[in-house]
């Protein structure tokens, strides 16, 4: 059975991706599984697909013989001329709390109304297979900035975005109808194929 390992530490996350790949036969695992969360990656990339590319390289500088799956997100608002963009975590600061980032995000698009508040969520995920090769895929979830908090909590801005086609934002919606419709499910659906197909070859070879 083939073994994919997840550059990540975030339980939610881990969650969701075990529960897309539960069809794939292959075994998921941590970061922490493999005793590698205290393996830091600098996120000074100037793109998503740097940052996600470092964080997949850096678990293969350290083990072999895995799929290594790491992914990056941003916020693409476009009256603020795509910001906050890839430094979405850090918006308003380096150790930004998500109210505090919302707080900025709702200032900054002060007297700007209904569709001129439009706004993307982007992920990126790098893959690396066993043999090395490296793959990108990307998964968007476009939509709208309110006017206000619609809901409180929940992660980042999910009580600012309401995706299109809907009228609730991410945390009103609450999370299992926004993992259906998220950016991050998107690239993982996409992440999925990508490692069908790596599988089938490996099978083939
Ligand atoms: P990450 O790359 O998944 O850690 O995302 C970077 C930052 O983007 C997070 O700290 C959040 O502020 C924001 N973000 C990413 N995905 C979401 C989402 O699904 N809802 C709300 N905010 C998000």
């Amino acid at each position: 059975m083939e073994k994919i390992i997840l550059s990540s530490n975030n339980t939610d996350k881990i969650k969701e991706i075990k529960e897309i790949f539960k069809d794939l036969n292959v075994k998921v695992l941590s970061k922490k599984d493999l005793g590698l969360e205290k393996l830091e990656v600098v996120e000074n990339g100037k793109t998503l697909e740097a940052n996600a590319l470092k964080k997949a390289r850096a678990i293969r500088e350290v083990v072999e013989g895995y799929i290594i799956i790491a992914d990056d997100t941003g916020l693409f608002v476009d009256a603020l001329n795509g910001e906050p963009g890839i430094y979405a975590g850090r918006f308003s600061g380096e150790d930004a709390s998500y109210d505090e980032n919302n707080k900025k995000l709702l200032n900054e698009l002060e007297g700007i109304k209904g569709s001129k508040r439009s706004a993307y969520f982007m992920t990126v995920a790098a893959i690396i297979d066993k043999k090395g090769n490296e793959h990108l895929v990307r998964g968007v979830c476009k939509g709208r900035i309110a006017e206000d908090y619609r809901g409180q909590g929940g992660f980042g801005y999910d009580p600012l975005f309401i995706p299109e086609g809907y009228s609730e934002s991410f945390r009103e919606m609450g999370r299992e109808k926004k993992n259906e419709i998220s950016h991050r499910k998107k690239a993982l659906e996409e992440v999925k194929i990508k490692i069908r197909e790596i599988i089938n070859e490996d099978s083939s070879n």
